[in-house]
């Protein structure tokens, strides 16, 4: 059984960052409004999620260390619509194949809490009861130490936190509803309250992203045909990271045509050294855009793309001319 995980985890468990991200979905999936992390060396020595979601019961944990066992499809359809984070139902399976995982459990209606953990080649679980408040976390610790080649590819502990800041980014920027904390080697670095108005996400928006967005974000909201966009603009110099983030459905998308309309906007506006930052939220009808599932891409397909494209430049471009010099 190890093996068949381990082999599956190369598809879903890259690096630290990776493990977070399956793992503060499953923390969302499960309803949490508050989500805490804690890191040790980069994600390597140990990562610590700890959530206020629904819980796992005592006689579900078994099964949820098990691969593909999940608790989000019931039948096929569901896929089509499925409005859950995760749904292939091998994360924690797979995040336990290669490092030592903790998954430790209270739902509210139920008195005390379980821990569960999965060792040896067979896995076996092991089941005790424990002290926890309700909701769930999970420890792991020493992440790829039975997969040597795959510990190669880790890089430094600054990187690999790099990458873990910025998966945490993604995912606040798109549930404001829900508070974040992160801490590395002991510090609190990272702190997102929930944000319920407007000014509290553009605080958020600005913990994320710098300054810039504090002082001369301009707000973005317009509609056309079923489309809406809100969210907001800033430029910024040249030498600071890109702050570009763009979701479709809530989703966090990387994609040409987006891009594209979005450079266009703002051609000729830009000081030479500068350039665009965005947050922006783009909805529309489910059935009007194909997303590309695959974990690692963030590719989407409009049904209307011309559409889309042109609604997005013009979107923006009312805004940007409306600018003060
Ligand atoms: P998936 O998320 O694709 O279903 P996972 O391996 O990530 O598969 O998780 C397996 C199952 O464990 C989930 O379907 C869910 O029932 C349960 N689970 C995992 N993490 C949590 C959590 N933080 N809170 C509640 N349930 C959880
Ligand atoms: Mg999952």
């Amino acid at each position: 059984a190890r093996l068949a995980n381990q082999i599956a985890a190369g598809e879903v468990v890259e690096r630290p960052a990776s493990v977070i991200k399956e793992l503060v979905e499953n923390s969302l999936d499960a309803g949490a409004d508050k989500i805490d992390l804690e890191i040790e060396r980069g994600g390597h020595k140990r990562i610590l999620i700890r959530d206020n979601g629904g819980g796992i019961a005592r006689e579900e944990l078994e099964l949820a260390l098990s691969r593909h066992a999940t608790s989000k499809i019931s039948c096929l359809d569901d896929l089509e619509q499925i409005m859950s984070l995760g749904f292939r139902g091998e994360a924690l399976a797979s995040i336990s194949s290669v490092a030592r995982l903790t998954l430790t459990s209270k739902p509210a209606a139920q008195a005390e809490a379980w821990q569960a953990k999965a060792e040896g080649r067979d896995m076996a679980v092991q089941l005790q009861p424990t002290a926890h408040p309700d909701g769930t976390s999970v420890e792991v610790l020493d992440l790829f130490f039975n997969t040597p080649a795959r510990r190669k590819f880790l890089r430094s502990e600054k990187t690999e936190f790099q990458h873990i800041d910025d998966t945490l980014k993604r995912i606040a920027l798109s549930r404001f509803d829900v508070a974040f904390s992160l801490k590395h080697n002991g510090k609190l670095l990272r702190h997102y309250p929930k944000a319920s108005n407007d000014a509290a996400k553009l605080k958020r928006v600005t913990l994320v992203c710098g300054n810039g967005f504090g002082q001369h974000a301009l707000n973005i909201q317009s509609q056309y045909q079923g489309l809406q966009l809100h969210g907001w603009l800033a430029e910024q110099s040249s030498n600071s990271p890109d702050q570009q983030y763009f979701y479709v459905n809530g989703r966090m998308m990387r994609d040409k045509l987006i891009h594209h309309a979005i450079r266009q906007a703002f051609e000729g506006l830009l000081p030479p050294d500068g350039h665009a930052a965005y947050v922006l939220y783009l909805q529309l009808d489910a059935k009007e855009v194909d997303v590309n599932v695959h974990p690692a891409k963030h590719e989407v397909r409009f049904h209307q793309a011309r559409l889309v494209h042109d609604f997005i430049f013009r979107a923006l471009q009312d805004a940007l001319v409306n600018l003060p010099e």
